[in-house]
């Protein structure tokens, strides 16, 4: 580790590995890794080089950018553009050789006169009303369906991640919509991570998309089915926040801590200051509500959360200044593991994400993607432990 580093993030490739192999093997079809946003903030380009060993079907992306980037570095195979794109993207999008997801008559029409027809999927809006064209509105699209028929169609779910029957409903919808297609196209996609979770048989489509599953974050629906529901899938932790501890003081008993004096000490209390604070996605949210890990103990925040600083009550706890604290994710690794094992690497305390955005009333979709200003990004990859479970 850089002992030059204030803050950052510990991105662990096995464990990202390990997620999609789950999800894989949950949906029994190849997946498709929805490496958005950056990779939801971790580096998409070491995230889907990651991925690559799982032979994905190929990669999701939301912008005509993002999908050159990732070309640019070499990364061969399909890229679907799920965004809209807009006409003035269509010359990027072809010559990337990514598939955009397309939703609008004009749009289709656009595309394949510009690029001979080149491949391209179509949303059907089965009720997120965000993209695609809705699911009983494609009579008037036939036509321009069958002069450029699609290589794909898809759907996105709006609550996957809650237990009532709106993913059937869509389902439902998405039936009927293909059934109105001048034809039905080779390849169908539907479920996001949460989907593929309580997914009780094989999907019924060409591949599945899961995204925020990939990179830590499940989302433990409760079992709601009879004896027959599978186990709830667990996501191993990827991203970890580390930062070092740069003071140490003690404050008197009736002292305040930071903005506003928020957090008043009821005895003499010592506090460190870390480094690290909403300028780097650490989320305002997390002023006394949040916890770290200071020497496998946890620890509060106290106080707001500064752009540049948190403060940890470290009170009785023998930490010095430099020590790593983790704000978030698993503590930093202490025995490098070297050698192929199937023995776990030894368990480390985590302050969960989920648990954490939850806390502070926040999406841990949005704290991941905002876990990436200012902060370097460090992977590390203990493939070398090979989870031997069937
Ligand atoms: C982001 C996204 C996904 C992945 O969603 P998660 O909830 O992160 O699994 C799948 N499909 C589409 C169209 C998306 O935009």
């Amino acid at each position: 580790m850089n002992e030059r580093l204030r803050a950052w993030i510990e991105v662990d490739l096995g464990a990202l590995v390990r997620n999609g192999a789950a999800m894989g093997a949950r949906a029994g079809v190849p997946i498709l890794p929805m490496v958005k946003a950056d990779g939801y903030g971790l580096g998409a380009v070491a995230v889907a080089r990651a991925l690559d060993r799982l032979s994905p079907w190929g990669y999701g992306v939301a912008t005509v950018e993002e999908g050159v980037e990732l070309r640019a570095a070499g990364i061969d195979r399909p890229m679907l553009v799920f965004t809209p794109i807009l006409e003035a993207d269509i010359a990027d999008t072809r010559d990337a050789r990514l598939t955009p997801v397309l939703g609008s008559g004009a749009m289709i029409a656009a595309w394949a006169a510009a690029t001979g027809n080149a491949d391209w999927h179509l949303a059907i809006d089965t009720g997120m009303a965000r993209s695609g064209v809705q699911w009983d509105e494609i009579g008037p699209l036939r036509d321009v369906l069958r002069a450029a028929p699609p290589a794909g169609a898809c759907t996105h779910f709006h609550s996957a991640d809650r237990d009532d029957d709106t993913d059937t409903q869509q389902l439902r919808r998405f039936a009927s919509a293909l059934d109105a297609l001048p034809a039905r196209p080779p390849i169908l996609h539907a479920e996001n991570s949460a989907a593929i979770e309580r997914l009780e048989r094989p999907s019924a489509w060409t591949f599945v998309r899961p995204g925020v599953f990939l990179y830590g974050v499940a989302s433990r629906v409760a079992p709601a089915g009879g004896p027959r529901q599978r186990p709830v899938l667990v996501s191993e932790p990827v991203v970890s926040l580390h930062a070092r501890i740069a003071e140490l003081r003690t404050i008197g008993a009736g002292e305040t801590v930071s903005y506003g004096g928020t957090h008043t000490a009821r005895a003499p209390a010592r506090i460190a200051t870390v480094p690290v604070g909403y300028g780097d996605g650490y989320r305002r949210a997390f002023g006394n509500v949040g916890a770290a890990l200071v020497r496998r103990h946890r620890v509060p925040v106290v106080g707001m959360v500064t752009m540049d600083m948190t403060l940890l009550d470290v009170t009785g706890i023998a930490c010095e200044i430099g020590d790593i604290v983790t704000l978030l994710g698993r503590a930093a690794a202490t025995v490098p593991v070297t050698e192929p094992t199937t023995v776990p690497p030894e368990p480390r305390p985590v302050v969960d994400l989920v648990g954490a955005a939850r806390d502070a009333g926040l999406s841990p979709y949005e704290v991941l993607t905002g876990l990436r200003v200012r902060l370097p990004r460090v992977y590390v990859d203990d493939a070398h432990w090979v989870d031997s479970r069937p």
